[in-house]
C-alpha cells in the first residue's frame, strides 16, 4: 500500500498556513452534529478534548485513571521548548526545526517538524493565558534554560514540575467543557478495541474498570492520545499505567505501526538498585545545565567521589563533545555512559552509574540559586537514595523513558485507517529516531491545541455523517472478541503472576533490544518472546473476578499485548540494518562509536501492517525526503 503522508506543496514555511486555508471548514451550526471520541487525557488528549469542545463538537473523553488529571503527563519535569528567542541568543523557528530534525538523526518528516516549531510559540501564549506559572527572570519575563541537542536556551519551565502545571491548564480547560456539557467524561475506562465500519473508525469498546462491564461508544471520529509504550521494558520512567494496548488493538484493526523499535533511553535516571524494583526515577535533563558528568579516569577506581582528585576525573562528555558538552542529546549521552561503565569506569556499588556533580555550580552560584532551580528534584533524589546531592554528586544511569515509534499518521495526524487520529506520544511523527528533551510536551500540546482542531474538520466535512449506532454488528463482534479474551485470561489459573511475565519480557527487551542491539541477539530475543507468550496463555495466574475492580486483570491484558508488541519491535529492529538515534545496532557504528546511518537504504519510516495472528506483519515504507536540511553525520563536537 502506498503511504501518502499528504504533505502540502509549497515552501516549507508556508505549508501549514496554506493547508489550513485549503482545508474544508465545518460551519459552527454543523459542528454540534458531530460526535468525537478522545481516548486519553494527558497533554495531547486533554488539550484536544477541550479545544474540540470549545469549537462546538460533542466530545466523549476516556481515561484509565480515576481523574483525567492523573495522566502520565503530570510526571514531566524539565520543560517545554518554543522558539520565542526571549534570551536573544540566536534562536528561531528555523533553528528549532533544524535542531529537531538533526536531533532525530534525520528520520522524521520535515514538514511536520517545521509545523511543530511554528506552533511552539502559540503554545506558550496559550499556556500563559491559562495562568501556567512558568519561571520568570529578574525582569519578569519568562525564563528559559537549555536542554540537550541545542546551543540556545529555549526551554520554558515551572521548576521541575512543568508537566504538572501544563496538565493542570489543559485539565482546567477540559473541565470547563465538562461543566458546559460539551465533554462527557468517562474515567476508569480502558479502551480495548476500535470499531471499524466500512473502513472507517466509528467507535470504541471499553471496559469499565470499576465493575468490569463492557461498554460501546459510537462516534464520527476516534482520536487516540494514549501515550507511549516504554513499559514494554517493565522498568522505565513511565507511569505504571502507561501501556500499548489502545495503539496495539488499533494496529490489529488495520492501523499501521511505525518505527516501533525507536525507543529513547534517558541518560539521567537513578540507577537500578535491586530486583524488586518496579519503577525507575528520572532526574530531569535540565540538571545537565549545571551538573557535570564524570567518572574516574582509571578503570576499577572505587574510591568515594570526594577522594578522587580533579586530575583523576574524566569529564568525558565535555572532553569528547566540546561544543555541546554535558548537553549532548540523550542517545549520545546514554551510549557514552554505557561505554564508560563497559570500560569498568562506572561508579557506585554496581558499577552501573556515572556521576552528575553540582559542586562547581554550587561554588559559582551558591546553594540557594541551585535550590531555586532544582530544589524538588534534589529532594526527590535524596528521598530515594538517602544521599544529599548538595554534598555528594548524584549517581545516574540510562533508563527507558520515551517511545518515538507509534501509530503511523499523515500530516493531518490521521492514521491510514480513515477517521482514526493519533496524537502525542502515541503517534510516530515528529521526533525521528531520537527525541530532544522538552519536545514531547511541545508536540502533545501542538497536536491537541493547534493541529487536530483544524485537520479533523477536513475529514468530517469530506465524510458525510453516517449515523452509526452501537447496535451495528461490528460492535457485536468487537465486544465478543474483548469479552472472550478476558474470560480466557481468567480461566487459565496457572502458576506465574502477570508481573513475573512482565519482568521477564522486560529483561529480554533491555538485554537484546535496549541501548545496543545486534542481529544475533535480536533473533534470540524473538524466539524467547514467542516462548514466553506461549507460556503466558497456559500458565498465567490472574486472581479475582471480572465484575470487580481488578488491577491484576487490567495488567494481564496489557502484558498480553506487550508480549505480542515486543516481537514487533524486534522485527522492526531487525529490518532496519543501520544505526540511527536510539536504535543502535552494533554492526553499524562509526570509528568513534557513533550511530552510522545508511541513508541510501533506510531513509524512511517503516510502517507495519498486521496480517493476522502468527503471521509476519507486512512492511510499508514512507520515504523521507529532505529538501530543506542536508543529511549529514550528526556531530556535537
Ligand atoms: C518522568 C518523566 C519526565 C518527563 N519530562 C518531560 C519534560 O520535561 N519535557 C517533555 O517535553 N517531555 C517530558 N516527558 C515526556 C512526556 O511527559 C510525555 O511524552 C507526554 O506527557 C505524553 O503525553 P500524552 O498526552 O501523549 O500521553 P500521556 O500523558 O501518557 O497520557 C495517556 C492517556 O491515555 C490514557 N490511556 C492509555 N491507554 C488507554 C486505554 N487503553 N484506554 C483508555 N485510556 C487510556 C491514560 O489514562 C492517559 O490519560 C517526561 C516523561 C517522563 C516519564
Amino acid at each position: 500500500m502506498a503511504l501518502d503522508a499528504k504533505i502540502p506543496g509549497g515552501p516549507i514555511a508556508e505549508k501549514w498556513d496554506r493547508h489550513r486555508f485549503d482545508l474544508k471548514l465545518v460551519n459552527p451550526a454543523n459542528k454540534r452534529k458531530f460526535n468525537i471520541i478522545v481516548v486519553g487525557t494527558g497533554l495531547a488528549g486533554g488539550s484536544a478534548s477541550a479545544t474540540l469542545a470549545e469549537l462546538g463538537y460533542n466530545v466523549k473523553t476516556f481515561c484509565i485513571q480515576d481523574s483525567p488529571r492523573r495522566a502520565h503527563s503530570i510526571a514531566a519535569q524539565g520543560g517545554i521548548n518554543a522558539a520565542k528567542n526571549y534570551p536573544n541568543d540566536g534562536d528561531s523557528i528555523w533553528r528549532l526545526f533544524y535542531d529537531t530534525v538533526k536531533g532525530g538523526d534525520f528520520r522524521a518528516r520535515e514538514a511536520n517538524v517545521y509545523r511543530l516549531a511554528q506552533v511552539s510559540n502559540d503554545i506558550i501564549d496559550q499556556c500563559v493565558a491559562q495562568g501556567i506559572p512558568f519561571a520568570r527572570d529578574y525582569g519578569g519575563l519568562l525564563d528559559n534554560r537549555s536542554f540537550g541537542g541545542a546551543q540556545v536556551s529555549r526551554t520554558f519551565y515551572a521548576r521541575g514540575q512543568t508537566g504538572q502545571q501544563l496538565l493542570l491548564g489543559a485539565y482546567s480547560a477540559l473541565m470547563r467543557q465538562v461543566a458546559t456539557g460539551k465533554v462527557e467524561m468517562f474515567p476508569r475506562r480502558e479502551m480495548l478495541d476500535v470499531v471499524v465500519i466500512d473502513g472507517h473508525a466509528k467507535g470504541i469498546v471499553v471496559r469499565n474498570l470499576i465493575n468490569g462491564k463492557v461498554e460501546r461508544h459510537a462516534a464520527d471520529a476516534v482520536v487516540l492520545c494514549t501515550g507511549g509504550y516504554g513499559n514494554v521494558f517493565f522498568l522505565s520512567t513511565n507511569a505504571m499505567a502507561s501501556n500499548v494496548t489502545a495503539a496495539y488493538r488499533a494496529y490489529k484493526k488495520g492501523a499501521f505501526f511505525a518505527n516501533p523499535c525507536f525507543t529513547q533511553i534517558h541518560p539521567t535516571c537513578i540507577p537500578v538498585h535491586g530486583t524488586f524494583q518496579s519503577k525507575l526515577t528520572l532526574m530531569s535533563e535540565s540538571l545537565r545545565n549545571d551538573g557535570r558528568v564524570w567518572v574516574p579516569k582509571n578503570p576499577g577506581d572505587n574510591r568515594k567521589a570526594g577522594q578522587i582528585p580533579e586530575s583523576e576525573r574524566d569529564y568525558y562528555l565535555e572532553n569528547k563533545y566540546p561544543s555541546f558538552g554535558n548537553l549532548v542529546p540523550r542517545d549520545v549521552a546514554s551510549r557514552n555512559a554505557k561505554e564508560q561503565c563497559d570500560m569498568n569506569k562506572g561508579v557506585g556499588e554496581t558499577g552501573q552509574a556515572v556521576y552528575l556533580d553540582f559542586a562547581d555550580a554550587i561554588n559559582r552560584n551558591g546553594k540557594d540559586v541551585i535550590e531555586k532551580k532544582y530544589g524538588n528534584l534534589f529532594q526527590m533524589y535524596e528521598k530515594i537514595t538517602a544521599q544529599d546531592p548538595y554534598q555528594t554528586p548524584m549517581m545516574i544511569y540510562p533508563a527507558i523513558h520515551y517511545t518515538m515509534g507509534g501509530l503511523w499518521v499523515d500530516y493531518n495526524l490521521m492514521s491510514n485507517l480513515p477517521g482514526l487520529f493519533v496524537l502525542g506520544e502515541a503517534n510516530f511523527s515528529d521526533h525521528g529516531a531520537n527525541r530532544l528533551g522538552a519536545s514531547a510536551l511541545m508536540q502533545g500540546l501542538a497536536d491537541g491545541y493547534f493541529v487536530l482542531p483544524y485537520t479533523i474538520g477536513g475529514y468530517l466535512d469530506g465524510n458525510a455523517k453516517a449515523d452509526v449506532t452501537t447496535g451495528h454488528k461490528a460492535f457485536d463482534e468487537s465486544e465478543k472478541q474483548v469479552t472472550g479474551r478476558i474470560d480466557r485470561m481468567l480461566s487459565i489459573n496457572g502458576k506465574r503472576t502477570v508481573d513475573d511475565f512482565h519482568k521477564t519480557l522486560g529483561r529480554i527487551m533491555w538485554e537484546y533490544c535496549g541501548m545496543a542491539r545486534n542481529n544475533e541477539g535480536l533473533e534470540v530475543a524473538r524466539r524467547m518472546i514467542q516462548e514466553l507468550r506461549a507460556e503466558f496463555w497456559e500458565n498465567v495466574r490472574v486472581p479475582g473476578a471480572n465484575a470487580d475492580f481488578n488491577q491484576s486483570l487490567e495488567r494481564a491484558g496489557r502484558v498480553a499485548d506487550f508480549l505480542e508488541f515486543g516481537e514487533l519491535m524486534i522485527i522492526d529492529a531487525l529490518a532496519r540494518q543501520e544505526s540511527c538515534g536510539g536504535h543502535f545496532n552494533e554492526k553499524f557504528a562509526t570509528e568513534e562509536h557513533e550511530a552510522l546511518r545508511d541513508d541510501d537504504n533506510f531513509c524512511h519510516a517503516a510502517a507495519w501492517e498486521h496480517t493476522g495472528d502468527d503471521r509476519e506483519p507486512e512492511f510499508h515504507k514512507e520515504p523521507l525526503e529532505f529538501e530543506n536540511v542536508k543529511l549529514t553525520q550528526r556531530s556535537y563536537k
